[in-house]
């Protein structure tokens, strides 16, 4: 079996940015990714908040430059799914695939997911109109009419990327304020492509082989009426991935618990990034969470001795 120093689980921002710090401090290391690298950055279309590029650039670019910077490294890249670990003293047990590695230290850096609505339909109708990625799926709807569903950044970013793109969006949110930045609510606002539906409720997502329409309900009149659209794009948060992290790890319903340092309640491991329990899940605190986890992960291996 496979001995690192240290393994990165999740090649995201905070994978990525914590496999550089370890690798530029002389750790052995291997990251684990199940998909490409890059994380939830490949699936956003403009990033015009990321410091250093004032004017924006896209996701995978940013997600290639990352890639990019780790090239000169001795890492061991892992393209595989991670199922499992068993924590020892001092090395611990990574199920990967079929086969187990192990490693003394190991950053958990697996992100979050795209949470569902909830409502009947919603399943069916997966990548036959409903979907959870405007630069994946907005191709599709060009010149058509669809639903944007949500309050928050996610929501009013993809917004205006399908306004390059669609007919018309109807913007639906369930409470009367947006949580979104103020800039883009004002450029959402003052769209000529996008519709603003308040304290309006998503109940039903309707169609039998595609979706036809949204049944929704105003919760200020009480009114319930079918939105007809052809597409219906849903942004209402994140869960973090952790399902593979063991039971022993103190976790919220929001992620996994750490101290300042990234040190989870378990020696040698730490998180970084979505996966954490946080308020701020954007790239740049992403890869500050990576720097600090990696750094506290060399203090813990030179401790160590190893
Ligand atoms: C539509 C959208 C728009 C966004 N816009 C912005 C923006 O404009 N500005 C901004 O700063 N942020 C934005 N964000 C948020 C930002 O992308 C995330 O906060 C950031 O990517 C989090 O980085 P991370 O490394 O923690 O996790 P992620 O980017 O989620 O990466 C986690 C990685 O772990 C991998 N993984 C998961 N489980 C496993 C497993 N079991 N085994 C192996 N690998 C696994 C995943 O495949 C993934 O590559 C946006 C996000 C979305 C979805």
């Amino acid at each position: 079996m496979k001995v690192y120093d240290a393994v990165v689980i999740g090649g995201g921002p905070a994978g990525m940015t914590a496999a550089l710090y370890l690798l530029r401090s002389g750790v052995k290391t291997a990251m684990v990714e199940k998909l490409s690298p890059g994380g939830q950055v490949l699936m956003t279309s403009e990033i015009e908040n990321y410091p250093g590029f004032p004017s924006g650039l896209q996701g995978w670019e940013l997600a290639d430059r990352f890639a990019a910077h780790l090239e000169s490294y001795p890492l061991e890249r892992i393209n595989d799914e991670v199922r499992g670990i068993e924590f020892g003293t001092p090395v611990h047990t990574i199920k990967v695939g079929d086969e187990d590695i192990q490693a003394r230290a190991i950053i958990l850096a697996t992100g979050s997911r795209y949470r569902k609505l909830g409502v009947p339909g919603e399943d069916r109708l997966v990548g036959r109109g409903v979907s959870y990625c405007a630069l994946c799926d907005g191709n599709f709807f060009r010149e058509r009419d669809v639903a944007v569903i949500g309050g928050g950044n996610s929501a009013l970013e993809e917004a205006l990327y399908l306004a390059r793109l669609v007919n018309k969006i109807y913007l639906i949110h369930r409470r009367e304020d947006f949580r979104g930045l103020l800039c883009y609510q004002e450029k959402c606002f003052s769209h000529e492509k996008i519709e603003v539906l308040r304290s309006t409720v998503v109940e039903e997502i309707v169609g039998h082989s595609s979706l036809e329409s949204l049944a929704l309900h105003d919760l200020n009149t009480g009114e319930r009426k079918q939105l007809v659209v052809d597409g219906a794009f849903i942004f209402v948060g994140f869960e973090p991935i952790m399902d593979f992290v063991p039971e022993t790890v103190t976790k919220d319903r929001n992620g996994v618990i750490t101290d300042v340092e990234m040190r989870t309640n378990i020696p040698g491991v730490f998180a970084a990034g979505d996966i954490r329990s946080k308020m701020c899940r954007q790239v740049a605190s992403a890869v500050g969470d990576g720097a600090t986890a990696a750094t506290a992960a060399f203090s813990y291996l030179e401790q160590l001795g190893q």
